[in-house]
């Protein structure tokens, strides 16, 4: 609590009493360790690469390294960390933008049949060279109204991370449906699932949060930041949708993305 005092004075500038403001600030102070906390992860996670980069290059740069493929390794380590960077400065961006309500929504009505068939080729890529089967099982004419980079961008973080926590030679799914909720309101149903590694129940709860990661060393090798999914909270809370999570370890998981069909 935070207490301000300030004296009142009549007309004739006479000391009349004292007003007293008695302020809850809990809630601020709350932000302000967030943002803290933030920043300190953020330099955290941005001091990796670059101690990587900087020492990986100097020992090149040094003369120290005489065969040539010892040499090319050092070069892939600091092509990847930068790629790492790159990545992490991007999310850190997409995050403080998406929070700080500097991304307008711009809704328009979207097929989906198209638009996830974009996606799942987006996809394919990575997943091939996984050996992952994609499936997607979309009905034909059925529109949402939504922000589509948005909403790709929704998709695509959850689909990557399907590929990602998958083994080789698995299954991912992605699965459209319309439904009535109890008021009467149609809703577009969006599932995500793999045949992955899974989530422990006691981390689920946690892996909106930035940073939050199960495994840190996975995340880390399959080029994670640990801020995908709190971006995609933050997307389909823009939608005024709402986002959940089914798991159990090495059997699967399944992302279910609800938004409404029309925004008000
Ligand atoms: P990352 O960049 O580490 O993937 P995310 O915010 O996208 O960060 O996800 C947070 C964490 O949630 C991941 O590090 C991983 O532990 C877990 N996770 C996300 N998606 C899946 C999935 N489909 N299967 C298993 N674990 C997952």
């Amino acid at each position: 609590l935070r207490l301000d005092g300030v004296p009142t004075l009549g007309e004739d500038q006479s000391f009349k009493g004292m007003l007293f403001l008695l302020q809850d600030v809990t809630a601020i102070r709350r932000l302000e360790n967030m943002r803290s906390e933030f920043v300190a992860n953020v330099s955290h996670e941005l001091k990796t690469p670059v101690a990587a980069v900087k020492g990986f290059s100097e020992t090149l740069l040094g003369g120290g390294v005489k065969d040539e493929e010892t040499a090319r390794s050092f070069l892939k380590i600091i092509y990847d960390e930068s790629e790492r960077l790159n990545r992490l400065i991007s999310d850190i961006l997409d995050l403080s933008k998406i929070e700080s309500k500097r991304s307008p929504m711009d809704y328009a009505p979207i097929h989906l049949d198209y638009f996830c068939a974009s996606i799942m080729d987006t996809i394919a890529t990575v997943a091939k060279k996984k050996r992952i089967t994609l499936h997607s099982d979309i009905p034909e004419e059925l529109f949402v109204e939504a922000d589509e980079d948005k909403l790709r961008q929704i998709l695509i973080n959850l689909l990557s991370n399907a590929v990602s926590y998958t083994p080789d030679g698995g299954k991912v799914e992605l699965s459209v449906r319309d439904r009535q909720d109890a008021e009467g309101l149609e809703k577009i149903i969006f599932k995500v699932s793999d045949t992955g590694i899974g989530i422990p129940k006691k981390d689920q709860p946690r892996i909106f949060e930035r940073f939050y990661r199960v495994d840190k060393a996975r995340s880390r090798s399959s080029g994670g930041t640990g801020l995908g999914l709190s971006i995609v909270k933050h997307l389909v809370e823009l939608h005024h949708g709402e986002i959940s999570v089914e798991s159990e370890l090495g059997i699967g998981t399944t992302f279910t993305v609800e938004l409404p069909m029309l925004q008000e």
